[in-house]
């Protein structure tokens, strides 16, 4: 949440002030009566948990069997966030992204400071609600404050309960939040609920995620899951309710405590969903943070709208990008990547093709020509060289990455050509190419998209000369008359230069 500085400021006045601090959270559970919140109206229902800081790697070791009973009862989607320069691995845009359904390069919320926020643009799911189903019933408790003061996820909801974290400690509101949260749902009829704890990042932060403290928190907060589940099944009209319950988190947490930075431990996030619809068991390698806000939407029967310019979908459905079923090895020449971390792969997809005859020889293994990877074993090739920004990938994607390659010794240059299947094009007029991307240039690098109809030489449809920071693009192509099938081209050519990243790629026609 905080900032190191700040947060280990107000850690060191902790011990100081243990005694008024539980003198204070009694008073501030005393000086605040439950909202009574506007009768509900839906019975699809949801409720959002946010834990600070909860590094998802450590639940399997703490005692948390509700939490573990969501996942087998629900869909568990791990994933790596950003890194800087697009924003810190912190609280600001951590919320910011799963509040808003967006990445930080559209809600503009790239430290704690919130400077360059655009809630306006791109409002929390609660203030989206209030415009677009002003008829639900919606709760938000937080206790770290700037949730609600800079306007991140409280407004819009008909009640709300903020409490100072930062001033107060964690430990007591958010046991108040948890208590406030249960009423609620035992004796209201709420419709939708986001519910933050924040002393597991506290406990993070002062002892690491590698710690014993850092495990028993996780159970502490596991009992808030239970009690809030126990809850809704407790509910008199539960059994014609239709209740999702989806945990998240906003960053990781080194080993030794500390985040903001862009090592894997400090980007590891998840979601975690149970609900009508949400595969049990499963364990989507598609899932990214931007997802919260889709499901909720989706779980509620509320239609995104395109012009909201959501980057996520919903947690239950699936990628149909073949790059994801890929069968993926481990290391061979990047000893600085985990022998554990899966992975890579040379073999393409069914239908697709990648032509190395003019690749060079020698060099890094792994990168040899185009190459299909995850995000953790990519960018665990080198820190911070944008690698981390990779954000509108999913699962594994196709990378040509020249500057990696160059890592041992090499003869000739980088020129690797990833060959889509054959599309039939029969009849239609135009044929249209759709994928992400993330291209950094430098020197006399070249990328560069070419199109072949019925299997005819390639022509040039586009060249990148200039980063693009992971966007989705569309190229748009006139199908000659007569051509029958279309296929597409991505050639990279470089001498230790930086990277090509292409995902998510999709023919259609028209
Ligand atoms: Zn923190």
């Amino acid at each position: 949440m905080t900032s190191h500085l700040s947060r280990r400021t107000v850690l060191s006045t902790t011990a100081a002030t243990a005694a008024t601090l539980a003198l204070g959270t009694a008073a501030a559970s005393q000086a605040h009566a439950v909202p009574t919140l506007p009768n509900g109206t839906s019975k699809d229902k949801v409720l959002v948990i946010g834990m600070d800081g909860l590094r998802h790697d450590r639940i399997d070791a703490a005692n948390a069997p509700h939490l573990k009973a969501m996942m087998s009862e629900g869909t568990y989607g791990t994933s790596l966030l950003y890194a800087s320069p697009m924003a810190a691995t912190s609280s600001g845009p951590g919320w910011s992204t799963i509040s808003t359904g967006v990445w930080p390069d559209k809600h503009g919320v790239k430290d704690n400071t919130f400077a360059g926020k655009k809630y306006d643009q791109y409002p929390g799911f609660l203030a989206r609600l209030a415009q677009v189903r002003p008829a639900l019933s919606t709760y938000a408790a937080v206790d770290w404050k700037p949730l609600d003061a800079q306007g991140t996820v409280t407004p819009g909801a008909d009640a709300k309960l903020v409490l100072d974290g930062d001033r107060d400690g964690y430990t007591g509101h958010d046991a108040t939040i948890a208590g406030e949260a249960e009423a609620i749902i035992s004796g209201q009829n709420p419709d939708v609920l986001f519910v933050y704890f924040g002393q597991s990042d506290i406990v993070g932060h002062n002892q690491g995620a590698g710690s014993q403290a850092y495990l028993d928190q996780i159970a502490v907060q596991d009992t808030y899951v239970g009690r809030l589940r126990a809850a809704i099944k407790a509910r008199p009209s539960y059994a014609t309710e239709r209740w999702t319950v989806i945990v998240a988190t906003d960053h990781g947490h080194l080993d030794v405590g500390g985040h903001g930075g862009s090592a894997i431990e400090e980007r590891r996030t998840f979601i975690l969903a149970t609900g009508p619809g949400i595969a049990a068991g499963a364990r989507p390698i598609d899932t990214r943070l931007v997802d919260v806000v889709p499901t909720v939407f989706k779980q509620l029967g509320v239609p995104v709208d395109p012009a909201w310019g959501l980057d996520g979908k919903p947690v239950q459905e699936r990628s149909t990008d073949p790059f994801d079923a890929l069968t993926l090895s481990t290391r061979t020449d990047e000893t600085g990547i985990p022998s554990t971390v899966r992975g890579f792969t040379h073999t393409p997809p069914s239908g697709w093709s990648v032509i190395n005859n003019a690749m060079g020889t020698g060099g890094i293994a792994e990168w040899r020509g185009w190459a299909f990877v995850t995000d953790e074993f990519w960018s665990r090739t080198q820190r911070d060289q944008w690698r981390e920004l990779n954000v509108r990938a999913r699962g594994v994607f196709a990378v040509a990455d020249s500057d990696e390659w160059a890592d041992k010794n090499f003869s000739g240059t980088y020129d690797s050509i990833l060959v889509t299947p054959a599309y039939d094009v029969t009849g239609s007029s135009k044929a249209r190419l759709d994928f992400t991307t993330l291209y950094r240039q430098e020197g006399s690098q070249q990328a560069q998209i070419l199109v072949s109809f019925n299997g005819g030489n390639p022509t040039l449809v586009r060249s990148y000369t200039s980063d693009v920071v992971s966007q989705p693009q569309s190229v748009t192509v006139d199908v000659p008359v007569g051509a029958s099938s279309v296929n597409f081209r991505f050639r990279y050519t470089g001498s230790n230069n930086w990277y090509w990243v292409i995902d998510g790629v999709r023919i259609s026609r028209s």
